[in-house]
C-alpha cells in the first residue's frame, strides 16, 4: 500500500479521500480514531494517513490531490468567525458552527 497524504487535520484527510473515491481510486484512512489513544502510542503514530489499496494509482491520485489544492472549490467560503474554509454545500462552519452570513 501507499500513503498519499498525512494531516493532523481529518477534515483533509475525509475530503481527499472523498474526491479519490469519486474517481475511482481506492483508499483508506489509517489512524483516524488515534486522538482517543493519545498518550499510549507515539504522537508521530497518530496522525491520520491516507493510504491507496493500490500503488499503481499513486501518480494519478497524487496529481488530484494537487489539483484539489490550487483550486479552492467554487462556493467555498471563509468563515467570518475564525476564518476556516468551508465547502460550499456547508451553511454553518464546520469549526466553529458559525453561520456563513
Ligand atoms: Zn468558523
Amino acid at each position: 500500500m501507499h500513503c498519499v497524504l498525512r494531516s493532523d487535520d481529518l477534515f483533509v484527510i475525509q475530503r481527499a479521500k472523498d474526491v479519490l473515491e469519486a474517481k475511482g481510486i481506492t483508499c483508506l484512512i489509517k489512524n483516524q480514531f488515534a486522538s482517543g489513544a493519545m498518550g499510549e502510542i507515539p504522537p508521530q503514530d497518530c496522525i491520520p494517513e491516507l493510504w491507496l489499496l493500490d500503488e499503481s494509482w499513486a501518480p494519478r491520485a497524487e496529481r488530484i490531490l494537487a489539483e484539489l489544492d490550487e483550486r479552492p472549490q467554487q462556493g467555498a467560503w471563509h468563515c467570518p468567525q475564525c476564518r476556516e474554509l468551508n465547502e460550499a454545500q456547508f451553511a454553518i462552519c464546520w469549526n466553529c458552527q458559525d453561520s456563513r452570513d
